[in-house]
C-alpha cells in the first residue's frame, strides 16, 4: 500500500474533506476516531500529501514529482511534524507538546501549512494534554493539528469539542472481505473469521492473517497445559516464544469466548470460529466466575505490560499459565 492509497471505505469521509481543502480553508484540528485497524494512519497521511504537495489534483492526488512530494517521501518535510510516544506504550509528555509552539511559530517552509499529527491522543499524560488545550484555544495560523484516537472517550471533552471529530466506523462486512481478499496471498485464508477475530476491523484483519500459524500453535500448548499433559513453566516458554503480547491477546480472546458460551450455550456466538469445538467443551472445565478472575487477572496483566518498564514476560506469562491450572475442574 502507498501511503496515498485511499481505502475503500474511506471514501465518504475523504469526500467530507475536498472542498475546505481545495477552498483552503480547513480547520485547524481534525479527530480522527474509530478502533484500531481502520486505516486513520494511512488516512491522516493521505491528507498530509495532500495539504502539502505543491500540484495536487482536485480529489487530493498528490502529484509525486515536486519537492515537497520528494521530502515527504524520504520522511524530511520540514513543515511537517509527526509527534508520538517515545516508546510504543507509554506516554505523550508536556515537554513534546511545548516543542510544538516552537514549530509553529516557525514560517512554513515550502507550502502554506503546518502540519502536525499527534498520535495515539489518548498517550498524552494530564499536563500534555493541558498544554495541548492551551494550543487549541488560540489555534496559530496555517496549521493544522491531526490528532489520531482509537479510544476518544478518553481525551478531555474540551480537546474533543475544539476539533473537527472524523468517525472512523466499521465497514460493511461486504466491502472489508473484498477488500481483504485482495491483499491475502493465501486464496485458502478465512477473511469472514479473521475479520470476527478482530472486530470488524480490516487492517487489523490483515495483520491477524500473518499470525493464524502461531495462535494456533499457542492454543495447543493452551490445550496441553488444560490437559495436564505439559509443564505450565514450558507452556510459559512457548507462548514467550510466540510474542507476549499476542499470546496474551488471544489468551483474552479465549476467555471471552468461553464466558460467551457459558451465558448463551450458543457457539454460533463465539468469535474463535475455527476453534469452536474445543472451546466449547472446555467451557465446561470452569466455573464463570472463575473465567471472570482470568479474564480480570489477563487484562491487569495486559495493562502492565504496556505501561511498566519493570515487568518480566517470561514471569507475567508463568503466573498466567499457573493460574489457568489452578482454576481448571
Ligand atoms: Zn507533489
Amino acid at each position: 500500500m502507498h501511503p496515498t492509497d485511499l481505502l475503500p471505505w474511506h471514501s465518504p469521509l475523504w469526500d467530507t474533506l475536498q472542498p475546505a481543502r481545495r477552498a483552503q480553508r480547513m480547520p485547524h484540528a481534525l479527530l480522527l476516531s474509530g478502533v484500531r485497524g481502520m486505516g486513520k494512519l494511512q488516512f491522516a497521511q493521505r491528507l498530509i500529501w495532500a495539504l502539502l504537495c505543491e500540484q495536487p489534483d482536485a480529489d487530493g492526488v498528490p502529484c509525486e514529482h515536486c519537492k515537497a512530494c520528494h521530502l515527504l517521501h524520504a520522511d524530511t518535510h520540514p513543515d511537517f511534524l509527526n509527534l508520538t510516544p517515545e516508546a510504543e506504550g507509554k506516554a505523550i509528555k508536556v515537554d513534546q507538546i511545548r516543542a510544538l509552539q516552537g514549530f509553529t511559530s516557525l514560517t512554513a517552509n515550502y507550502g502554506r501549512h503546518h502540519v502536525i499529527l499527534l498520535h495515539p491522543a489518548e498517550a498524552m499524560n494530564v499536563n500534555a494534554a493541558n498544554s495541548l488545550l492551551k494550543l487549541l484555544e488560540e489555534p496559530p495560523p496555517d496549521t493544522l493539528l491531526i490528532l489520531l484516537s482509537h479510544q476518544p472517550q478518553a481525551l478531555l471533552p474540551t480537546i474533543r469539542s475544539r476539533c473537527q471529530q472524523l468517525d472512523f466506523n466499521r465497514p460493511d462486512l461486504q466491502v472489508s472481505r473484498a477488500w481483504l481478499m485482495a491483499q491475502l496471498p493465501d486464496a485458502s485464508a478465512h477473511p469472514d473469521l479473521l475479520l470476527n477475530l478482530q472486530a470488524q476491523a480490516p487492517l487489523a484483519a490483515l495483520r491477524m492473517a500473518s499470525q493464524m500459524q502461531q495462535r494456533r500453535q499457542a492454543f495447543e500448548a493452551w490445550q496441553a497445559l488444560l490437559d495436564r499433559r505439559q509443564d505450565p513453566l514450558e507452556v510459559a516458554a512457548i507462548w514467550l516464544e510466540l510474542g507476549c503480547a499476542n499470546s496474551l491477546e488471544w489468551l483474552l480472546s479465549w476467555t471471552m469466548d468461553l464466558l460467551r458460551y457459558h451465558s448463551t450455550q450458543d457457539a454460533n456466538t463465539l468469535q474463535n470460529t475455527d476453534l469452536q469445538a474445543t472451546l466449547c467443551s472446555v467451557s465446561w472445565r470452569f466455573r464463570p466466575r472463575l473465567l471472570f478472575s482470568l479474564l480480570q487477572e489477563q487484562q491487569q496483566h495486559r495493562q502492565l505490560l504496556l505501561r511498566s518498564t519493570s515487568v518480566k514476560p517470561q514471569s507475567l506469562l508463568e503466573d498466567v499459565a499457573l493460574s489457568w491450572l489452578e482454576k481448571i475442574t
